[in-house]
């Protein structure tokens, strides 16, 4: 059986701090360790092949009395450090990392650095960790990585991603822009826009309103892989707002993710598109939404909210997650109508200090999937919120948010708007003409995003350390 193929994520904080601290004035070569978290994927949905990834969790500096002698062309420090870090990594599952620099050379690892990391291996296995990660920070940005997980075996990493503000993807094997149908939007990003959008695993969670718009426009995009994940049949009530569904297709029982998966292949963009009708916290789609580079919730629950909030943080997936509040006008109140869209990744304040997913009605709805008899009893006896109206929908709104949300992606990748990354959180006014960046601080006590404990944490048992 051939290896897990590898991705290495680094946080856009972790990335800093490392910069920071290989950074030599008189250009010699320097080095830190990092402890990653791991996802052990054990079929990527589109390619049917196990992939790992690693997720920068933890930089932790060489000490400077463990630093034995630098140079441009080599760098030496004492191992005790390296025996420490190994220890951490076992006691709490993560990977042992050790990052050097080339301050005047390409990134690539030298056959001094294969002779010395193979000894660093060697003492790594022998401790009984089962693997130690490895990258080279070159000159002009330049990176590579790779993990030893036999002695004298290492898996190079097949794309090396910046997760920020800003969403920076290196593959190793970059395909080449030869997508005529994507020329337009070249003339305007540049060459190099299109295969980067082109290699891009994208989940898009829920398929209505907004979710069919977003996953539409995506394919349009020239985004690769799509990952569609919706329970629900189209009903009547859809028609006026999902995109690519018939009035036949309620007659059939389709499901949703179904009808968007047959307009988008119907597209024949080279799109290819799984699909999962599933709960976003079923275990079944734990391998889907870790493939991922980047997420969309398109969901109206709240407990679908909360997990992919938690999962945009253990795995450094940025999550553009969109919502819409929409009130009719009533006497002496005008309408309020408002759409959403928020970027989460480790760094920035998270949906539940942002109000907008809420661990109350997130139990509420558990209660309801589970058991769905004691919820209308205490529905009943006004113990429970949820199961109101069906929320007031119209496909304009809907639509201009999922492009204001599929806007935040491009941002991300090209910086359009500037390099300041993707707005944190985005409300637009539809009964106003307003549009406008409303951001938050995190509350303190938030256990997604007050500490970095949950950054890149990776897998844990239980499943993003949520019981139950
Ligand atoms: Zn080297
Ligand atoms: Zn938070």
């Amino acid at each position: 059986m051939s290896p897990a193929a590898l991705d290495i994520v680094l946080l856009e904080p972790h990335e800093a701090a490392l910069r920071s601290l290989l950074h030599s004035e008189n250009g010699a070569e320097s080095s830190a360790y990092v402890l990653f978290g791991k996802a052990e994927i054990s079929a990527d949905p589109w390619s049917g092949l196990a992939r790992t990834r690693l997720i920068s969790h933890e930089v932790i500096p060489v000490a400077a009395d463990e630093m034995v002698s630098a140079s441009p062309v080599h760098v030496t420090w004492s191992t005790r450090g390296f025996m420490r870090v190994l220890g951490v990594a076992k006691e709490r599952g993560l990977v042992a990392g050790l990052v050097h620099t080339h301050p005047n050379a390409a990134a690539f690892f030298s056959e001094q650095d294969d002779r010395n990391e193979a000894e660093l291996a060697r003492t790594t296995f022998n401790k009984g960790v089962s693997s130690l990660a490895s990258m080279v920070f070159g000159r002009d940005d330049g990176m590579v990585g790779r993990l030893w997980i036999a002695p004298g075996e290492t898996v190079t990493a097949s794309s090396i991603s910046l997760i920020g503000g800003q969403i920076k993807i290196a593959r190793a094997e970059a395909s080449v822009d030869e997508d005529h149908f994507l020329a337009r939007q070249a003339a305007l990003f540049g060459r190099e826009f299109n295969p980067v959008v082109r290699g891009l695993r994208v989940g898009v969670i829920g398929s209505g309103g907004t979710g069919s718009a977003v996953a539409m426009l995506l394919a349009r995009l020239g985004v690769g892989f799509l990952g569609l994940v919706d329970k629900d049949i189209i009903d009547v009530t859809n028609l006026n707002r999902v995109h690519g569904s018939r009035a036949a297709d309620v007659v059939a029982g389709l499901a949703k993710v179904d009808i968007l998966a047959r307009e988008i292949r119907a597209a024949g963009l080279g799109t290819q598109v799984v699909t999962k009708k599933e709960w976003v916290g079923h275990p079944d789609l734990r391998d889907l939404l870790r493939s991922c580079d980047v997420l969309f919730g398109c969901t109206d629950d709240h407990q679908g909210r909360l997990t992919l909030n938690r999962l945009a943080h253990y795995y450094g997936i940025p999550l553009i997650d969109v919502g819409l509040r929409m009130r009719a006008a009533r006497s002496g109140a005008d309408y309020d109508m408002t759409g959403r869209v928020s970027t989460i990744r480790p760094g920035s304040p998270c949906l539940m200090c942002l109000g907008v997913a809420d661990p109350r009605r997130a139990a509420a709805e558990g209660l309801q999937r589970s058991d769905p008899t004691e919820f209308e009893w205490r529905k009943a006896e006004a113990y429970v919120d949820g199961g109101a109206d069906p929320a007031p929908a119209v496909v304009t709104f809907t639509t201009t948010i999922a492009c204001a949300a599929v806007d935040e992606l491009i941002q991300g990748l090209t910086s359009f708007r500037g390099s300041q990354g993707m707005t944190h959180n985005r409300i637009r006014r539809f009964d106003r003409v307003e549009d406008r960046a409303m951001t938050c601080r995190p509350v303190a006590s938030c256990p997604v995003c007050a500490s970095q404990a949950s950054w890149g944490r990776g897998d844990v048992n239980p499943f993003l350390g949520v019981i139950g």
